[in-house]
């Protein structure tokens, strides 16, 4: 504890973690980027090599300012690397050559806005790619430290022997001294392994950590929306190879602004939880429910009809209108809380795209009808079904 990024012994271990991932050398802590050697640049094709710099020079920019794995840092280390945001970078370089550490405090003070957005699907690479890294690493360190230990023992035994030989008065006592010198050395490395494994499994469990958060909504508990694009993909995937239809709704609460307006936006937002919690009951292994952003949620259900998906959409908005929600902080009614929804059958369109915005166009249908209903989408377009 008590090390900071300019800690000459801090810089040293960070190396040598950044060397195990396969990064080369830190360019920050000694200025000098590594290159791979000969025979790696010649089997490595420019891309992967632009790939594997990034990769380290992210890595690298992380570690040497001590900066938590989150797709927050991470988009600042990007864009840093990649000059998007030049101005940052020589701000930061102000403040290294100042000697002042450049905190996650110091970068929002500096006014970075949130890392949400644009960059995440470059994000998710970097943190797949961080993560394949670590589990490399962590296996490789362990399989060393084994072997580093069992080294170790047999050569105690060695230099024992060695010893006395030398008693019984043969001249061996310097290879008595070389291998005691070789037996402290094995013992160093090993502890070195074990500390850069232990900071593996954090840097590990920060990631995990910071996959999570950035795939829940906070206020509701719900997956968000960037959760519900990687959830999509997969269930694509498993509902094509299981022949399985595949359906997606999308709901909006409605009026939900004149909620606002009557019980301010704290009561507003114990009552988007609510709505949340109504949904949440139809999830399920196949029946995944996502806040897609603001007053609305998005549901994408395997193995059921587009019929079967619009009854079990119709189920949840009788539920939440039978629901009568009061305001716990003045006891007064919040009356009936109702959503509207759109269902499409997704492989019913030439994209999933297309299912997605067929959807949402029949929620604004829904909410032309008078709200408070499910509305199929309009199949304009559409692949022919039976
Ligand atoms: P409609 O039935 O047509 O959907 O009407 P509406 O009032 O629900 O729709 P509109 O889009 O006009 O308003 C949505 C409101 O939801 C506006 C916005 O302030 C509010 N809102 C969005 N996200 C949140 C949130 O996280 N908390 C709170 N309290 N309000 C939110
Ligand atoms: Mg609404
Ligand atoms: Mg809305």
């Amino acid at each position: 504890m008590g090390m900071t990024a300019h800690d000459p012994n801090f810089a040293r271990e960070q190396r040598g973690i950044l060397r195990w991932l396969g990064f080369g050398a830190s360019p920050l802590a000694d200025g000098r980027p590594q290159e791979p050697s000969a025979d790696e640049q010649a089997d490595m094709d420019p891309r992967e090599r632009r790939r594997r710099q990034l990769l380290s020079d992210v890595g690298s920019f992380l570690l040497t300012h001590r900066l938590e794995v989150s797709p927050y840092t991470l988009a600042i280390a990007h864009d840093i690397i990649t000059g998007a945001d030049q101005r940052l970078a020589r701000q930061i370089e102000a403040r290294v050559a100042a000697r002042e550490p450049v905190s996650l405090e110091w970068l929002d003070e500096v006014g970075r806005g949130s890392a949400q957005g644009e960059g995440s699907a470059m994000l998710n690479t970097l943190m797949a790619k961080l993560e394949t890294s670590l589990t490399d690493f962590a296996d490789t360190t362990l399989t060393a430290r084994t072997a580093a230990s069992e080294y170790n023992t047999a050569l105690e035994a060695h230099v024992g022997e060695l010893e006395q030989v030398s008693k019984a008065g043969i001249v061996i006592t310097e290879l008595a001294t070389i291998a005691k010198v070789m037996l402290e050395r094995t013992r160093e490395i090993e502890q070195e392994m074990s500390r850069s494994e232990m900071q593996t499994r954090s840097l590990q469990s920060s990631l995990d950590e910071a996959r999570r958060k950035a795939e829940m909504d906070h206020l509701t508990g719900l997956p968000n929306r960037r959760a519900f694009e990687s959830t999509l993909e997969k269930e694509l995937v498993a509902a094509k190879s299981c022949g399985e239809p595949l359906c997606v709704a999308f709901v909006d609460i409605d009026h939900f602004k004149m909620v606002n307006d009557t019980h301010g936006h704290e009561a507003g937002d114990r009552v988007l939880k609510a709505v949340a919690q109504t949904l949440a009951k139809i999830s399920g292994d196949k029946c995944h429910v996502a806040r897609h952003g603001g007053e609305e949620f998005v549901a994408l259900i395997r193995g059921k009809s587009l019929e079967q998906t619009w009854q079990v959409l119709d189920d949840a908005r009788e539920a939440m209108a039978e629901r009568r929600l009061v305001n716990r902080a003045n006891d007064m009614p919040f009356g009936k809380i109702t959503f509207s929804g759109g269902v499409a059958d997704i492989f019913a369109y030439p994209k999933p795209g297309d299912a997605l915005k067929a959807a949402d166009d029949a929620l604004y249908i829904a909410k032309a009808q008078g709200r408070n209903c499910i509305v199929y989408a309009e199949q304009k377009g559409a692949k022919a079904t039976d």
